[in-house]
């Protein structure tokens, strides 16, 4: 089973990814989160990739497409994998698909998230993430806050907040590419017959939570 999250940043893919990778078996595989930890491993992929994420800009298909193949080829994702943050363009898509044909596989579900566009900044502002990279647990501090300030429920590491989250001109800039970059493979993937979207907003009082429930009940059925 190959997924893929689509959604602006803030819209709860992670979360939902999460959830449902922990009700399926199927890992999550978000590209920022392998970028984010290479970057505090000051590995040379890591110190590479910094220069483009902290300006809020993608980080080239020639680094960013063969780690992806190479994660897809692996043991980990042999059952399938839930892809969070990749493709975000329509180069990306293709060349997934061309991935996903040798392998003998192709994309079974997209996920399009969607969450009015002016509740997406605060959501970045106030997301902060476990700093323990085998967790990685998302929270928010307005939505759904850890039980004790600062400290991840799950693992009990700290909780920071991510370097592009804090800086207000990258924030904008992710947003710019998504609408120029990544929305359209909303169209892309429509036309494949794959698509389901999903409203997270709260304005309707429907969160990532709701959205992941829904979705495992529909696969377990
Ligand atoms: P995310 O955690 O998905 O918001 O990704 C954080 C940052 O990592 C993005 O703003 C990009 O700079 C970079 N990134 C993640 N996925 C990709 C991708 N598929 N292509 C290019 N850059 C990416």
């Amino acid at each position: 089973m190959i997924m893929i999250m689509l959604g602006a940043q803030g819209t709860g893919k992670g979360t939902v990814a999460g959830l449902i990778s922990e009700k399926i078996g199927i890992p999550q595989i978000s590209t920022g989160d392998i970028f984010r930890k290479n970057i505090n491993e000051k590995t040379p992929l890591g110190i590479e990739a910094d220069k483009y994420i902290s300006k809020g800009n993608l980080v080239p298909d020639e680094i960013t497409v063969p780690l992806v193949e190479n994660v897809l080829k692996s043991e980990e994702t042999k059952e399938g994998a839930i892809l969070d943050g990749f493709p975000r363009t329509l180069e990306q898509a293709e060349k997934l698909d061309e991935i996903l044909k040798r392998l003998n596989k192709k994309v079974d579900m997209v996920i399009n998230l969607t969450t009015p566009k002016e509740e997406l900044i605060d959501r970045m502002l106030t997301r902060r993430v476990c700093t323990n990279q085998e967790c990685k647990a998302t929270y928010n501090i307005k939505l759904h806050p850890p039980v004790k300030e600062g400290i991840c429920d799950k693992c009990g590491s700290p909780l920071k907040q991510r370097a592009d989250d804090s800086d207000s001109e990258a924030i904008k800039r992710r947003l710019e590419i998504y609408e120029e970059k990544t929305s359209s493979l909303v169209e892309f993937y429509r036309n494949k017959g794959v698509l389901r979207t999903e409203k997270v907003s709260i304005s309707i009082n429907r969160m990532a939570k709701d959205v992941a429930k829904e979705i495992v009940e529909e696969l377990n059925k």
